[in-house]
């Protein structure tokens, strides 16, 4: 397999493109795709602040190493969540990261500051703390920018990561969510920053391919509560699928993007935001989903350590 640009021995396939790449050419033309996903999505400009949400994976560093050497203002936002050892491990890779290229990381530490960790936020149903995971960052990535002046939160989605969220929205017909779903989440409020996804055409293999390429030193450990997680069996169809039929993941979520939205009717629905008795950010109810959640998580951690104080 010969690389399509110069001609060398290729060392990454990209099947859907029908291209191969040599190890010196891969490099630029990742960059360049999410250069183009950037410009024609208009994400934001070279004059936007952008804060990257950083988890120490391939993804997040690879978008926040791009973003830097395409010229753009990008500084990071890493969460303490408080996940053992695989959260001690991601802010290690996160802050070495962030020293090596002499780049801003603004951290937010739930014990410290909020009193709570993600896993005192278990659903008793699923038995995984996800969906609240899922909450408690939104609002952290969301407040730090809108607090500090960035113009955007930029996060590591991947096409896979998009294909599967996708496939788990149609096939439970979450029509809501499908109508929310997309690479650009606009601001609805002056305290809601605007949320982009820039490498949402890229494959999870072609940030990995990057992010081995240009050396950098990611965490390679999955957090242990995704295990089980839809979401990875999802991704295991679409990737049985994909085999088959190369650019079948790539053509579902863009076709969707293109003409299934529309075709659905599913428009995102005006919603009346207040503001948070508790913390004043924008939410529709009187105690936003995350100050209630908090609530939860303090009483918890406070059980937990009464027991254990006890014993
Ligand atoms: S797998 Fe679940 S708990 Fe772990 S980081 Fe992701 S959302 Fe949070
Ligand atoms: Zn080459
Ligand atoms: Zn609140």
């Amino acid at each position: 397999m010969k690389c399509t640009r110069c001609r060398a021995t290729a060392n990454v396939e990209v099947r859907r493109h029908r291209s191969a790449f040599c190890a010196g050419c891969y490099p630029g033309w990742f960059r360049e795709q999410v250069g183009r996903t950037i410009q024609h999505g208009r994400m934001f400009r070279r004059d936007d602040r952008v804060l990257v949400a950083v988890s120490g994976g391939k993804d997040s560093l690879a978008l926040w190493h791009v973003l830097k050497t395409l010229g753009y203002q990008a500084d990071g936002m890493y969460i303490r969540l408080g996940i053992a050892d695989y959260s001690r491990r991601s802010q290690a890779k996160s802050e070495a990261f962030a020293a090596k290229h002499g780049l801003t990381l603004h951290q937010v530490d739930l014990k410290a500051e909020y009193g709570f960790e993600v896993p005192d936020l278990l659903d008793t149903r699923s038995g995984k703390p996800c969906a609240a995971c899922g909450t408690v960052k939104r609002y952290h990535f969301n407040k730090l920018a809108a607090d500090l002046g960035y113009s955007v939160v930029a996060t590591g989605h991947n096409l896979d990561d998009e294909a599967a969220t996708l496939f788990g929205n149609v096939i439970h017909w979450q029509t809501d969510y499908l109508g929310r779903q997309g690479p650009v989440l606009e601001s609805t409020h002056p305290k809601l920053v605007r949320k982009v996804k820039p490498l949402y055409k890229l494959g999870e293999r072609e940030s990995a391919a990057y992010a081995i390429i240009e050396r950098l030193d990611y965490i390679l450990e999955e957090c242990p509560m995704a295990k089980g997680a839809k979401s990875l069996a999802y991704k295991d169809l679409l990737n049985r699928l994909e085999e088959q039929q190369p650019g079948a993941k790539y053509r579902f979520l863009t076709g969707f993007l293109k003409q299934g939205r529309a075709a659905l009717g599913a428009q995102p629905i005006p919603i009346q935001l207040g503001e948070c008795a508790v913390c004043g950010q924008p939410t529709t109810a009187a105690v936003c989903a995350h100050c209630r959640m908090a609530e939860r998580g303090r009483r918890k951690a406070e059980s937990k350590a009464l027991k254990y104080g006890a014993s």
